[in-house]
């Protein structure tokens, strides 16, 4: 089954958990979209921790902070994003799936605030904690019905070693999938991915490569932007059409295969 060319009309908000995931999962949309008035980017966290070392000192983390809201302030300008409509929370980065009560409630006010047709956050099964409590927060708001936009999950990180084909978007049940092609906005997506310079340079000097490495940017502005239309009667793993035992099971391996693959490269960084 072919999956269907994204089309999202209206006021869309993107929830992006940290500077450079609206670039990196919604980049193509965004710069692909005419009436830029109608579209909202909201950055929930403060980005401090992204690079960070436990040693980061306060005064470190204030101006990678300011840095990061610039870097942020631009890519959505790149990408078309009126600045007027680009917000910062600050929550601590990080901290997120701690955050509960007062997370869901700065992100409801935003959507009853903005009254978008579209909310965008991260994909279910993403892997970092920040992505995934922003997840949870909008999908359970709008399940009880405090919130009434539709909810579109889109995605950052999509590659898992554990997978066959290597990309969790692959399993996924195709009808409930919508596609953007790179052309012709990639030269906009990548441009946008790249005003990110903490992110896709070495910002300190103890790191051994960027947090976005060349080839890493390279995929992701080579290939289709992938959304899943999020369906509160399909909860957890019901989304995929094949290998649903082992996606759970996968997701929650992950991580632990990451750090260790990085602990023998000598990698550090968040
Ligand atoms: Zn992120």
């Amino acid at each position: 089954m072919v999956v269907s060319q994204a089309s999202f009309n209206g006021t869309i908000v993107v929830f992006a958990p940290h500077m450079d995931d609206e670039s990196l999962g919604c980049g193509l949309l965004l710069a692909s979209r005419q009436d830029k008035e109608r579209l909202h980017v909201v950055f929930v966290t403060d980005g401090a921790r992204s690079p960070a070392l436990a040693t980061q000192s306060p005064d470190q983390a204030r101006q990678l902070v300011s840095l990061r809201m610039q870097e942020a302030l631009a890519a959505a300008v790149a990408l078309g994003v009126p600045a007027a409509n680009v917000q910062f929370l600050g929550f601590e980065d990080g901290t997120l799936g701690r955050s509960g009560e007062r997370l869901r409630t700065a992100l409801i006010e935003q959507v009853r605030h903005l009254a978008p047709q579209f909310v965008f956050v991260p994909f279910r099964y993403d892997r970092h904690p920040d992505h995934l409590a922003i997840h949870r927060a909008i999908c359970n708001a709008r399940r009880e019905g405090a919130i009434q936009a539709d909810v579109v999950e889109y995605f950052v990180y999509s590659q898992w070693r554990l997978l066959p084909s290597g990309d969790v978007r692959d399993y996924l049940a195709p009808e409930l999938l919508r596609r953007l092609e790179p052309a012709p906005a990639t030269a906009i997506k990548r441009r946008a991915i790249e005003c990110h310079r903490s992110q896709t340079t070495c910002f300190y000097d103890w790191q051994t490569r960027p947090i976005l490495t060349r080839e890493l940017v390279d995929r992701v502005c080579a290939e289709p932007e992938t959304f899943l239309l999020h369906d509160p009667a399909l909860q957890g793993n019901r989304v995929f059409a094949r290998a649903r035992a082992w996606i759970p099971i996968a997701h929650r391996v992950e991580p632990a295969l990451k750090r260790w693959k990085d602990r023998l490269t000598g990698w550090t960084g968040g």
